[in-house]
């Protein structure tokens, strides 16, 4: 054993051997995540207000659909699957870049009568097999649906 009169610790990690210790970790504190041997502890970010001074990381604290401490606005999302229309576009974007040729786009719509939010892919699941969209999952009113 090439270690049998003592480990050449560099850190948490003998240089030599390989063999580690929990001791010296070289934390990557927004990962949570020791670079040397990968041991995970919470990631402990650098929160200036509402983001990350280190990573970039955001943490909002939203109260119905605002942050309470940078008034940023929740962007809307569907109330089924949680998907955002950012979403949908890095979804054709990345279709896009491999040659996908795309007809028909879905997005994100809200109800007129009920202000419910819903991206066209589960609304058309929501209509079964019949034409046309279906009466709002939420508030049962005819479909008159507004893109958001
Ligand atoms: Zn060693
Ligand atoms: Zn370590
Ligand atoms: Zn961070
Ligand atoms: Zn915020
Ligand atoms: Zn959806
Ligand atoms: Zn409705």
């Amino acid at each position: 054993m090439a270690c049998l009169l003592g480990h050449k610790w560099d850190g948490c990690k003998c240089s030599k051997c390989g063999k580690t210790r929990d001791k010296l970790h070289d934390w990557d504190l927004c990962k949570g995540k020791c670079k040397r041997c990968g041991k995970i502890q919470p990631e402990q970010h650098d929160w200036q207000g509402c983001k990350c001074s280190k990573c970039g990381k955001e943490n909002h604290h939203w109260v119905e659909g605002k942050c309470s401490l940078c008034n940023k606005e929740k962007e809307k999302s569907c109330s089924v699957c949680g998907i955002t229309n950012t979403d949908f576009d890095n979804h054709y974007k990345a279709q896009a870049a491999r040659g996908v040729v795309i007809i028909s786009r879905d997005k994100l719509v809200k109800c007129d009568h009920c202000n419910y939010v819903i991206c066209t892919v589960c609304l058309n699941k929501a209509g079964g097999d019949g034409w046309g969209y279906p009466n709002c999952p939420s508030c049962k009113s005819e479909p008159s649906y507004n893109a958001v």
